[in-house]
């Protein structure tokens, strides 16, 4: 490490990592945390899938709660009259019948806002029928075909799928009323079934804002867990994690993987001439740089202090020496600004490939541990191999 000016080549990432701002997690850039209207696509399928899951669990409750209060109704149908009342119970059940398919996942292989839509329109036009055949039964049974709106409202954020399953049973009672009721009834009940969908909609509207501020500060507590406060690259524990996941891959499918170890050459010296905040960094300018090299695939993290891993998938041994050469040398063009002029500063990298011997990630990590203690015992400043497994 000194403190002498560099070539210009190295001017533009030396003013970079020189800036020292505090790093903002790349995860939560991507999911625009001040923008709640407008997710990022990625996000906002994120978001639907968490929605889908938590409703697809519920779905075998709430599928049959709806049947069967399709089939209490029949106790209103009574009281309108009790000798139709057999035949709206029928239309009730058959409707009921041809809908639970769509109760349990296995019936049907829709997704599950296609099973939630078959379930309403099956049951909320076995309702408007009902009131059809009943006398009055659509000034009557108004209340409860547009309570029903509700219901579709709770089952998807997407404004397609409410009005998609609105549809069919929307037509129906439009029809059905202009067909069977005088016209100030028929446009009285429209009216009010027109005042309930809009409800309905504000309602969707909201919980989605609610869904996409709980989603956005779930994903922002689970950056937080698994990423490095001072850095942002990976903490130990979520680093163990995803490496333990590849080479579980690795191990099954017979892939590459490569380990390369990072460790700041004489570090302590750096805090102890320039102070531990132009210490703290110097290590973010590192994984600002190390994460600029790396590919999507690839995994960075903080093992502690000033050691860093990066995981290499689908990486063989020259891969991953070039990879290792790379990061090496982009460190060293780095400059970081200090009052007593640029800092620079050198690592040492261990390099291990995943072989036959390599049991588990502890067994890869000390191979390449045991490489960067050899880098640093010869000189500092290099990449060192581990020797095969
Ligand atoms: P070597 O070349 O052998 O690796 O020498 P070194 O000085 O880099 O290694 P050593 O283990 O002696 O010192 C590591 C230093 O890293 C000591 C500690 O103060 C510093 N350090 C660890 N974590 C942080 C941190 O978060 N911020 C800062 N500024 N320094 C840290
Ligand atoms: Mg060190
Ligand atoms: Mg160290």
């Amino acid at each position: 490490m000194n403190a002498t000016q560099r070539p210009p080549a190295a001017h533009h990432a030396a003013h970079a990592a020189s800036a020292g701002t505090p790093l903002r997690p790349p995860a939560l850039q991507r999911l625009g945390l001040q923008r709640l209207r407008a997710l990022p696509q990625p996000a906002e399928r994120a978001m639907h899938a968490q929605h889908d899951a938590e409703l697809e669990q519920m779905l075998p409750v709430l599928g049959p709660l709806f049947g069967l209060g399709m089939l209490l109704f029949t106790v209103w149908d009574m009281l309108l009259d009790p000798h139709l009342a057999r035949y709206t119970l029928a239309l009730r059940a058959l409707a009921v019948l041809a809908g639970s398919a769509a109760y349990f996942p296995n019936a049907l292989r829709w997704s599950v806002e296609w099973r939630c839509t078959h379930i309403y329109v099956t049951h909320v036009c076995a309702l408007i029928l009902c009131a059809f055949i009943l006398p009055q039964g659509l000034v009557y049974g108004l209340a409860g075909i547009a309570a029903c709106d509700f219901a579709a409202a709770l089952c998807t954020l997407r404004l397609p799928v409410f009005a998609r399953m609105l549809a069919a049973p929307t037509v129906l009672y439009v029809v059905l009323s202009a067909w069977r009721l005088p016209w100030l009834l028929c446009v009285s009940g429209l009216m009010q079934y027109a005042f309930t969908v809009a409800l309905a909609t504000v309602m969707l509207l909201v919980m989605r804002m609610f869904q996409q501020k709980s989603f956005l500060l779930e994903q922002q507590l689970l950056h937080l867990s698994q990423h490095d406060s001072l850095t942002g690259a990976c903490n130990r524990r979520y680093l163990e994690e995803v490496a333990e996941r590849e080479l579980a891959l690795a191990q099954r499918h017979g892939r590459k993987l490569a380990v390369a170890m990072l460790d700041i050459d004489h570090f302590k010296q750096v805090n102890d001439q320039y102070g531990h905040e132009t210490g703290d960094r110097v290590l973010q300018a590192l994984v600002r740089t190390c994460q600029g090299e790396l590919r999507e695939i690839d995994h960075f993290g903080r093992l502690g202090g000033e050691e860093f891993v990066c995981v290499l998938p689908e990486t063989d041994r020259d891969d991953a020496l070039r990879c290792a050469e790379r990061l090496r040398h982009s460190l060293s063009m780095l400059a970081i600004a200090t009052p007593f002029g640029p800092l620079h500063f050198t690592v040492s990298v261990g390099v291990a490939v995943y072989g036959p011997g390599h049991a588990n990630w502890p067994a890869l990590l000390h191979d390449a541990d045991l490489a960067l203690y050899r880098a640093k015992h010869d000189g500092r400043n290099r990449v060192v191999l581990a020797s095969l497994r």
